[in-house]
């Protein structure tokens, strides 16, 4: 008997057109919706990422075939994930090899599905359907937890005054379509292979096999036959609406996904974009649609509402304002509802949210916008490639300009302006806290050093951590470190400044720290400050200054390594250490703070969220010149909870920034564990295990 099987089995010829017609018309259906989104994205501004095109395929590929991004902290969604997309892409392949079978290549003569080949293809595509099955199970079992992160429910509107029905009908008929699909198409085959009495090379189909034994033992093979006709159109009638539903709905991001992993940028949020040129006239950031890039607005297309990024978000934790979830979705609902889009399943608003002229503070309220840490966490997590940072601080930029932000950050930029620091003291103070030392600190302005150290505002100014600067300047001294600083040649390095949204006076805190830069005799930097090691590191090259820089605890390791320092006494603690946002998210740089603490005999205990996960102090982007009285509980707070969870033994919470140092010390008071465990500064434990 030849292994193979027919299309179109008992068919009329009139059937099989019908087919055609319909098939036809759901391709129609489905390209038109498809020119609408196209048409929307050409209304956003050029993103500049058309480079590199087929590396950028292949990379995006690579994600997509291992489903790294979704595996990435939940290997449930993810194994979910991969059988889905992989059983899914195995179906689509046999179900075009089978149309290039029987509608071109036997027009031609040639038969591809028979015999070896036949028997092989069934079994592949029965096991990658059954893996397909088992996935959309595991999400629908997922769903029904009802996680928090699949929860649609806003913090910053009341019940009454939204609906999100749209979302969840959408994520029900797209995973029951697509189980459907699947099972239907098992009971095609098992019909099939009843109708045809069980010949015995379709045991190569190992579902249909076992689908048709039992259509027999329950007394049905006599009608399999017509059942089988039945149950192809009611299988090809799903299949077509499939199609046509795709670029109407969620199904989309199986297509804007891929585009939008393409097309991301790998350094988004570490280096935000300069304002562009034609939008200028018009003042700072983002005011109306056609100011969005393109690739914002994939963005705004590409959540699929997996409440990652909702989940991770300090601000959203705190009981802010902000979801970078709703954030997305809202910007979605707008552009959608500005320009037009094709999608079905929508949020409806029944306060006139949506109505508002205003992109910035209207649409996306102030509240939410100023809430945000820029902690990178949503970008980092994000498994589709979408950049909230990106368009939150363009819509900053937007409130910037208008002046509408609290009198606090206002006086803070203002003093940044006056002053070169955000504390509002003299320049000529910023070094005062030298003044202390018995030995002079270089000035590179007019001495040459091997290493600038860039200090930074709060080790400079905040009286809280100028004991810490000095910590790090007499152990660099005693060994012999050749290093100087730019004393009030230094301004604020602008990071936050930048992330605030005020791009002006970020450019020319950049300006005049060059001018002083490009002056002194310095062969490579180190920062003490995160920050300001992030701006200096990723943004300051596109204004010409590219310069080696490292983070202290970098310096501080080489120099162990190469046994300039010397540890001569072990510390017997058991601590944790908090991975500053800037420096561990940002920048990647999460080992080298833990070797130092493992070489001084410590033992670390990693909280549950650690290293790219680390959970934001609250005080980035501006938020510590911010009024933080009216959050449920700080970020830092909720950290120290975090900390403590650890149990008892752990007694030393580790930093290696400024700013966390100040948070978290207050946080311990605040938080009433003032005692339970105490902040220290990798510098002190460094100080201790040198013996000092
Ligand atoms: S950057 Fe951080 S605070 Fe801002 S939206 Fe993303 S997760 Fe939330
Ligand atoms: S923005 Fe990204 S992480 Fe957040 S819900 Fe959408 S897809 Fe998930």
């Amino acid at each position: 008997m030849n292994e193979t099987r027919e299309i179109y089995r008992n068919f009329p010829f009139l059937m099989q057109i019908a087919f055609y017609v319909i098939a036809f018309a759901t391709i129609g259906f489905f390209v038109y919706g498809f020119y609408l989104r196209i048409r929307k994205y050409k209304k956003g501004r050029d993103a500049g990422r058309m480079n590199n095109v087929l590396g950028r395929f292949m990379k995006a590929a690579a994600i997509m075939g291992k489903n790294s991004t979704v595996f990435k902290r939940d290997a449930y969604a993810g194994a979910a994930h991969w059988m889905i997309f992989w059983g899914f892409v195995f179906l689509l392949i046999g179900t075009a090899i089978v149309a290039l079978d029987h509608d071109f290549l036997r027009l031609l003569g040639y038969h591809l599905l028979e015999g070896d080949f036949y028997l092989v293809f069934s079994f592949v595509l029965d096991i990658f359907g059954v893996l397909f099955l088992i996935g959309l199970l595991m999400m629908m079992f997922r769903r029904a937890k009802k996680l928090p992160k699949l929860d649609y429910t806003r913090n910053d509107l009341k019940p009454e005054q939204y609906n999100r029905k749209g979302y969840s009908t959408d994520d029900k008929i797209f995973l029951w379509l697509l189980f459907l699909i699947g099972l239907t198409g098992f009971f095609i085959e098992g019909l099939r292979i009843s109708a045809d009495n069980m010949p015995a090379f379709e045991m190569w189909s190992p579902v249909g096999w076992v689908i048709a034994s039992s259509i027999n033992s329950v007394g049905l093979a006599e009608s399999a036959n017509s059942l089988h006709v039945y149950s192809w159109w009611f299988h090809a009638v799903m299949v077509m609406f499939f199609i046509a539903y795709i670029p109407y709905s969620k199904a989309m991001h199986m297509l804007v996904d891929y585009a939008n992993l393409m097309f991301k940028d790998d350094m988004a949020a570490k280096k935000l974009p300069k304002v562009a040129e034609e939008m200028l006239d018009a003042g700072m950031g983002y005011k109306k649609v056609e100011d969005f890039t393109w690739k914002e607005l994939l963005d705004f297309d590409s959540c699929t509402k997996c409440g990652r990024c909702h989940d991770v978000c300090p601000a959203r934790n705190a009981g802010t304002a902000l979801s970078p979830r709703d954030l997305i979705l809202d910007l979605r609902t707008y552009v959608d509802s500005s320009i037009g889009s094709p999608e079905w399943f929508k949020q409806e608003f029944v306060n006139g949210k949506n109505d508002s002229k205003e992109i910035a503070g209207g649409v996306i309220s102030k509240d939410v916008l100023w809430s945000c840490t820029t902690c990178m966490a949503c970008v980092e997590v994000c498994p589709v490639g979408i950049e909230h940072l990106t368009s939150i601080v363009n819509l900053r930029r937007s409130l910037v300009d208008e002046g509408n932000m609290e009198d606090m950050l206002q006086d803070t930029l203002m003093n940044i302006g006056d002053y070169g620091n955000s504390f509002g003291q003299s320049e000529r103070n910023r070094a005062a806290w030298t003044k202390e030392l018995d030995f002079k600190i270089k000035d590179v302005r007019k001495e040459e050093a091997e290493y600038l150290w860039f200090v930074g505002d709060y080790a400079s100014y905040d009286q809280r951590i100028q004991g810490l600067s000095r910590h790090v300047a007499k152990i660099l001294n005693k060994i012999g470190v050749d290093y100087g600083i730019m004393y009030e040649g230094e301004k604020n390095s602008g990071n936050d400044v930048r992330r605030v949204g005020e791009e002006g006076l970020y450019e020319m805190l950049v300006e005049d720290n060059l001018a002083v830069m490009q002056k002194s005799k310095f062969k490579k930097i180190f920062s003490t400050d995160p920050h300001s090691y992030n701006t200096i590191k990723n943004e300051y090259p596109e204004f010409g200054g590219d310069f080696e820089i490292e983070h202290y605890t970098g310096l501080l390791l080489r120099l162990v390594k190469e046994g300039k320092i010397k540890f001569t006494k072990k510390l017997n603690y058991k601590v944790t250490y908090h991975d500053p946002c800037y420096l561990g998210r940002y920048n990647g740089e999460v080992d080298a703070p833990r070797e130092l603490l493992t070489m001084m005999g410590i033992e670390l205990i990693d909280m549950p969220r650690c290293k790219e996960n680390s959970f934001c102090c609250g005080a980035g982007g501006g938020r510590i010149w911010m009024d933080d009285s009216k959050v449920q509980e700080r970020p830092s707070e909720i950290r120290i909870r975090e900390a403590l969870t650890l149990g008892e033994e752990v007694t030393h919470f580790v930093v290696a920034c400024p700013k966390d140092y100040a948070m978290f010390t207050d946080a311990v008071k605040t938080s009433g564990n003032e005692g339970k465990m105490e902040v220290k500064d990798i510098i002190q434990l460094v100080e201790e295990a040198m013996g000092e």
